[in-house]
């Protein structure tokens, strides 16, 4: 069954986040300190997020991408991905980590049977990539990288944050590793989920990283595959890897949006920058099966047509992306 929204996209992709909490505190997306630790009660059991996927998969959710928070911090996340990817009629689960646990994980997280993993990596130098995570090792994540392809992953695909005056240098350095290593690239625009003045500085549109690729290299566009949304895709002729920018920010990205998302306390969302959210809680507890699928249609149908993040009078609204996600 096609899930269409009142805009006619086809929605099919479930961001599904599973704890709030990190091992990192990348500046972009968490403060610093004064994080309230969630209550045990509030953030969903597995079984209750399992309920939620076999509903949505049920409803025509074809596709479910695991995240945070950091996902592989939260004990049994191994089993419940098994059982996840046990579900029927999911076609694809994919999961996105900073790779800090992926040396020691990436086997089992192989064996659970996840199709895909993204890693956020944003600088290639260990002191820029140390000052972006506070305090993050570079050196992990690479190992993590590394072993994920070992284990018999394909090549991960990178989400690289592009921030002006902090890592935009790097940005051939990250479109080479489309050649040399294989990996897919995907420079998605800084978005400013924590309130902070000015942070107009660090924005980079899509369309310039493009245009600095293209100093370098020839770059042909890629057909995007079912579940690709709304990035757009290039590739660097003779690279096994190709280069997506996602331009959440400077635009082209609603009208393609093919996605829901579902917070680690159940809080679902049509949008990512909208204050809209819907408490599934509810219908959690205890479960009720049909009112949760009549909610979540409810959602898809609902998204609004677009965010304002761009546009004159937008009104910005505090939150870290770890709770929803990214
Ligand atoms: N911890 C995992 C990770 O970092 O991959 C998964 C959760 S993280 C919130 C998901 C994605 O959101 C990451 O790729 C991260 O770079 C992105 N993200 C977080 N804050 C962002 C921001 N302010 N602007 C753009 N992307 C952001
Ligand atoms: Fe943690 Fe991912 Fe947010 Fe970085 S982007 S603080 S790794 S949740």
């Amino acid at each position: 069954m096609q899930l269409t929204d009142s805009h006619g996209r086809t929605i099919n992709y479930l961001r599904l986040s599973v704890t709030d909490r990190c091992n990192m505190r990348c500046f972009y997306c968490m403060p610093k300190e004064g994080i309230v630790k969630k209550g045990h009660n509030a953030v969903l059991s597995y079984e209750e997020l399992l309920l939620i996927a076999s509903i949505a998969v049920e409803i025509g959710i074809e596709k479910i991408r695991i995240t945070g928070g950091e996902p592989l911090v939260r004990n049994g996340i191994v089993s419940f991905l098994e059982q996840l990817a046990r579900i029927p009629g999911l076609r694809h689960l994919a999961l996105t980590t900073n790779g800090l646990l992926l040396e020691e994980m990436a086997a089992d997280l192989y064996h659970a049977g996840v199709q895909r993993l993204n890693v956020s990596l944003d600088s290639l130098n260990p002191n820029t990539f140390s000052e972006i995570t506070r305090g993050g090792n570079l050196k992990k994540v690479l190992a993590g990288l590394d072993a994920a392809e070992k284990t018999g992953f394909p090549p991960p695909k990178i989400n690289c944050v592009i921030m002006r005056g902090v890592n935009d240098s790097e940005i051939l350095d990250f479109a080479d590793m489309t050649l040399s290593h294989g990996n897919s690239i995907r420079f998605i625009e800084y978005m400013p989920a924590i309130k902070e003045d000015g942070w107009q500085r660090y924005c980079i549109s899509g369309e310039e990283i493009i245009e600095r690729i293209a100093g370098k290299y020839t770059l042909e566009q890629v057909d995007k595959g079912p579940f690709a949304g709304p990035s757009r895709d290039f590739r660097i002729p003779g690279a096994s890897g190709s280069i997506g920018i996602i331009t959440a920010v400077s635009g082209h990205f609603c009208s393609e949006c093919n996605r829901i998302r579902v917070t680690s306390t159940g809080q679902a969302k049509g949008c990512l920058f909208s204050d809209e959210r819907t408490d599934l809680v509810p219908w959690l507890r205890p479960p009720d099966r049909q009112a949760l699928a009549e909610v979540l249609k409810g959602i898809i149908s609902g998204k609004p047509e677009r965010h304002g993040i761009s546009q004159d009078g937008y009104v910005h609204r505090n939150f870290t992306m770890s709770q929803v996600g990214g």
